[in-house]
């Protein structure tokens, strides 16, 4: 059977101090995402699933292999959004975003608003539409915006484990810190 790796962290584990700590890199990165990934292959095994592709999970599966596979991909994708360098828009997706949201300022503003308004766990996402416009959705629980036909650019993980251990309740103040460290390019490439 095929294993689905847990992809080490593209950072240092400290070097997002003061946003987001070692320590809840080091819980978020090698115990809850690892954890999700030893559950898929765990899950998967003597299954249809067992040499299938993540994604090919993602879009097929139920239950306990759905949320597990479809975490492992959001916390792949949360952590490619995160950097510790200084990053740039692109001029295309700057220009996208003023279009839909008016200003950088006011996408901010509206991000940040609806993650904070997500009830329990989940993700609040960039996304690219079929239409290619742009959109902020949120998704709950382990839900991931590839099953519903829509392009991901950009995800904040606001389950609680993300930030907790940095900020327990303050939701927006985590939110304020994730901007800090937002990996533009790699949000620029995916809108390509
Ligand atoms: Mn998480």
């Amino acid at each position: 059977m095929s294993t689905i790796i847990l992809p080490p962290l593209p950072f240092d584990y400290d070097s997002l101090e003061p946003f987001i700590s070692t320590q809840t890199l080091t819980f978020h990165h090698d115990k809850h995402h690892a954890t999700y990934v030893n559950n898929v292959n765990n899950l998967k095994k003597d299954t249809e699933f067992e040499d299938k592709s993540l994604e090919e999970i993602i879009m097929n599966a139920k239950g306990g292999l759905f949320n597990n596979a479809a975490q492992v991909y959001n916390h792949t994708f949360y952590w490619n959004c995160l950097t510790p360098n200084e990053t740039k828009i692109s001029d295309s997706l700057k220009n996208n975003i003023e279009k839909e949201f008016e200003s950088i300022d006011n996408f901010k503003k509206e991000f940040i608003a609806s993650a904070t308004s997500l009830f329990g766990s989940g993700w609040t996402w960039l996304v690219k539409k079929d239409d290619g416009s742009l959109a902020i959705i949120n998704t709950s629980n382990a839900d991931t915006p590839i099953l519903h036909k829509l392009k991901p650019l950009m995800v904040c993980d606001v389950w609680e484990h993300a930030y907790y251990l940095d900020y327990q309740n303050a939701r927006a103040k985590y939110l304020e810190c994730f901007w800090a460290v937002i990996n533009w390019e790699f949000v620029s490439q995916n809108f390509k």
